[in-house]
C-alpha cells in the first residue's frame, strides 16, 4: 500500500518553479525569489554571509531576539555594525534610522525584522525603507512573522533582501523557507569574496545554477514533503484571499489586546501602542509579582490547546505571548487563551478583579 508522506514521486524542476513563482506572487514582487531547502533561518543567515564583508558597515535595528543575531552574523563576517535598539515595548521609527545615517553616513547595509513574533511590535517598514533607499543602502528584511498577518512588499518598499517562512501566519510547516533578491543584492553577492559557494548557505549557487541556467536543473534533490507542503499552504491562502487571511491576524490582535484589557488582574497588553503590536502575535506583560512562565505553566496544564507561550530567556518573568496565527488566528482560539489566562489569574493571586466574562466579551466586540 503507497503512503501518502513516504512514496512521493521525486519533485520536478518545473513544479519546484512554479512553488517559486506562487511565493513570489504572494509577495507581490518581481525581483527572484529562491526557495529554500530549511528553516528560516538558511536564508536569514545566507543573504547575511552572501552581503556582509570587511567592507560593510552595517546599521543593525534591534527589536527581539532575531535583531541581535543578524548583528552576530554581521560581526562574524568582518561588518563593521552598528546597532540601533529599542525597547521591546515599542517599535523602531524612520527618524531614529535618518539619525544613524546622519551619525555614520558610511552606513551600507540596513538589517530589519519586520514583525517580532517574540516580542509582538511591527516596524513601519515602508517609511524606513525610503530613508534606506535615500541613502542608497542595502536592506535586509526578515519578514518571517510578518508574511500573511500583514502587508509584505519587497518591491514597493524597496527591499533588498526579504526573508520569509511559513511556520507563523502562513500557517505552514516550518523547514521551508525563501527569499527575495533584488539585482543590486546580487551585485553586491557576486563582488564579495567571501559569499559562500558550493555551499548549502548559498544564494549565489541557486542564482548561477539554477536562475541563469533558465530553472531546469535543480542543485540537489528538494526536500519534496515541505514542498509540497510549502505549495499546499500557499494554495489555501490563495483560495481564501490574501487580504481575509491578514484580516483574521488584525482581528486576533485587536480581541487579544482588548480582552486583555478587560480582564483586569493587572494584564496589559506588552507594546504599548496598537499601531506598533504586530497582528501576527500580542505579547502581554504579567501582573507585577506575577512569574509569566508560572502563569503561562499553570494555563496551559487547565486548557493545552490555548495558543500560549512564555517569552524567551530573561523575558519569561514577565512576558506572555498569545501565538495568535496561522490556524489559531480564530476568535475562538484568542477566546480560549484570555480564559485559560484569567482562570490561572485568579487561581494565582486569588484576585477577585478578574472578569473572564469580560475578557471574552470585549474581545468578541474587538473582533467585528
Ligand atoms: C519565527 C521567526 C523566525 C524563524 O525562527 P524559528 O524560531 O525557528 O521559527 C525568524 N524570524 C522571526 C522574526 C520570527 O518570528
Amino acid at each position: 500500500m503507497t503512503h501518502p508522506f513516504l512514496d512521493l514521486a521525486p519533485l520536478s524542476a518545473a513544479r519546484f518553479a512554479s512553488i517559486e513563482d506562487r511565493v513570489a506572487r504572494l509577495l507581490a514582487t518581481e525581483q527572484d525569489v529562491v526557495v529554500m531547502q530549511g528553516e528560516a533561518l538558511l536564508p536569514l543567515e545566507g543573504a547575511i554571509r552572501a552581503t556582509a564583508g570587511p567592507g560593510t558597515t552595517a546599521l543593525n535595528v534591534i527589536t527581539g531576539p532575531y535583531g541581535q543575531t543578524f548583528g552576530n552574523w554581521l560581526r562574524d563576517c568582518g561588518a563593521t555594525v552598528y546597532d540601533l535598539s529599542v525597547p521591546y515595548h515599542t517599535a523602531v521609527t524612520a527618524e531614529q534610522v535618518r539619525e544613524a545615517f546622519a551619525e555614520h553616513p558610511e552606513i551600507d547595509f540596513v538589517s530589519l525584522v519586520h514583525a517580532e513574533a517574540a516580542t509582538g511590535n511591527t516596524n513601519p517598514v515602508a517609511e524606513i525603507g525610503e530613508v534606506v533607499r535615500e541613502q542608497g543602502a542595502l536592506f535586509y528584511l526578515d519578514a518571517v512573522a510578518s508574511v500573511g498577518a500583514e502587508p509584505v512588499l519587497p518591491d514597493a518598499w524597496g527591499v533588498d533582501l526579504c526573508v520569509i517562512g511559513a511556520q507563523k501566519a502562513m500557517g505552514g510547516p516550518a523547514g521551508v523557507s525563501a527569499v527575495s533578491v533584488s539585482e543590486r543584492a546580487w551585485a553586491r553577492m557576486a563582488a564579495n569574496p567571501r559569499a559562500p559557494r558550493r555551499s548549502y548557505l548559498s544564494l549565489l549557487d541557486w542564482k548561477e545554477r539554477w536562475i541563469d541556467g533558465g530553472r531546469k536543473a535543480l542543485l540537489h534533490a528538494p526536500a519534496q514533503l515541505e514542498m509540497l507542503a510549502l505549495e499546499a499552504c500557499v494554495e489555501r491562502i490563495e483560495a481564501v484571499g490574501l487580504e481575509a487571511v491578514m484580516a483574521r491576524h488584525r482581528a486576533a490582535a485587536a480581541a487579544t489586546r482588548a480582552g486583555a484589557r478587560a480582564l483586569g488582574g493587572g494584564l496589559e497588553p506588552y507594546v504599548h501602542q496598537a499601531s506598533e503590536a504586530a497582528p501576527v502575535a500580542t505579547t502581554l506583560r504579567a501582573p507585577s509579582g506575577v512569574s509569566a512562565a508560572d502563569l503561562v505553566a499553570r494555563a496551559l496544564a487547565a486548557a493545552p490547546s490555548a495558543p500560549l507561550a512564555v517569552g524567551g530567556g530573561a523575558l519569561a518573568k514577565e512576558m506572555i505571548r498569545v501565538n495568535h496565527y496561522g490556524p489559531d488566528a480564530t476568535r475562538e482560539a484568542v477566546e480560549a487563551g484570555l480564559t485559560a489566562l484569567g482562570t490561572a489569574l485568579a487561581a494565582t493571586n486569588g484576585s477577585s478583579s478578574v472578569d473572564v466574562p469580560a475578557a471574552r466579551a470585549a474581545a468578541a466586540a474587538a473582533w467585528r
